[in-house]
């Protein structure tokens, strides 16, 4: 120890610049295999309806199980995977595995499951990436009512008129579309009213300060009201506390999502939370 804090700041960032360097490598030759290795899993989290208190749908949020670094958030391999292009197939499989389940759920009879899939402007940028969606909600005999679009507005400003007709066409076959971390990217208001979407997912940056700070509660309050006045509908993400949950419902939010309901949760642990939270709300 006290030799490591007598060497030089040079040889201390080499060596971190390494370490960084070999894990980045690491990251992308295991992504390679991950799918066929079978590495994925999704995780889920709750949506909650504000004013009935119901579940209004999931997020899907895939975990990385790696053989030798363990778990690796989305947060770190997700832009290796867009930067090599590796994400195409990692798409493809994180929504069919999100219409298996979903399935599974509508059979076991959590009717009005909806499951809400994360798309990258690089899968949403592909030629052929309405007509893969549709592909993967047909083979899945997969109602496109019960599936969710979440992307985020750096994909809505790149060539507006190819993603108005790509946005369109899913929406108009019933697939729901959410435009992701509102309020944190750079979509001007003039694009936000041609495109054809649902609903508007508050970013969490916005929620964080929400139950201290008059200026978070202004920026929500205004989004809320932008999203009403667009017959959007409005969900906020990153709801930790109680009181976040107050202002909210005071503001008329339509939903939450947040560790203050659930963190993500692998498929058994969200069944028993569902079951739980639900069965408890009928015995009340
Ligand atoms: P996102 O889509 O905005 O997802 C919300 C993130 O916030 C998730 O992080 C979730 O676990 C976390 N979160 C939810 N509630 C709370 C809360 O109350 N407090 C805090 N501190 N965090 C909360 P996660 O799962 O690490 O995912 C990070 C990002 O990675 C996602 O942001 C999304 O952009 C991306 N991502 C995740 N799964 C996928 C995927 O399957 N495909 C693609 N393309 N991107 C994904
Ligand atoms: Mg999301
Ligand atoms: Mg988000
Ligand atoms: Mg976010």
């Amino acid at each position: 120890e006290a030799k490591k804090n007598g060497r030089n700041a040079i040889e201390y960032y080499q060596e971190s610049m390494q370490a960084y360097t070999t894990r980045r490598m690491v990251i992308e030759s295991g992504l390679r295999t991950a799918i066929q290795n079978n590495e994925f899993e999704l995780y889920y989290q709750p949506k909650i309806d504000l004013e009935t208190g119901r579940l209004t749908g999931v997020e899907a949020l895939i975990r990385w199980h790696h053989p030798t670094l363990g778990l690796v958030s989305p947060g770190e391999f997700i832009s290796v995977a867009e930067e090599t292009g590796l994400i195409v197939p990692l798409s493809t499989w994180t929504l069919r595995e999100a219409c298996v389940q979903n399935k599974r759920w509508h059979d076991k009879g959590y009717y009005t499951m909806k499951v809400g899939v994360n798309i990258s402007s690089i899968d949403f940028a592909r030629e052929s990436f309405v007509e893969a969606v549709l592909e993967t909600l047909r083979e899945n005999d997969i109602c496109p009512s019960s599936v969710e679009l979440e992307i985020t507005e750096s994909v809505a400003i790149q060539n507006v008129d190819d993603v108005i007709e790509k946005l369109q066409t899913l929406k108009d076959i019933g697939v729901h579309i959410s435009i992701d971390d509102f309020g944190s990217g750079y979509s001007s208001f003039s694009y936000l009213k041609k495109l054809p979407i649902n609903t508007l997912k508050i970013d969490r940056s916005f929620i964080i300060g929400l139950s201290t700070s008059v200026k978070e509660q202004a920026i929500v309050r205004a989004i809320i009201t932008l999203a009403k006045s667009l017959d959007l509908s409005v969900i906020a993400e990153g709801v930790e506390l109680p009181e976040q949950v107050d202002i909210l419902k005071q503001e008329k939010c339509d939903a939450v999502q947040g560790y203050y309901y659930s963190r993500p949760l692998p498929v058994q642990e969200f069944e028993q939370w569902y079951e739980q939270t639900y069965q408890s709300h009928v015995a009340n």
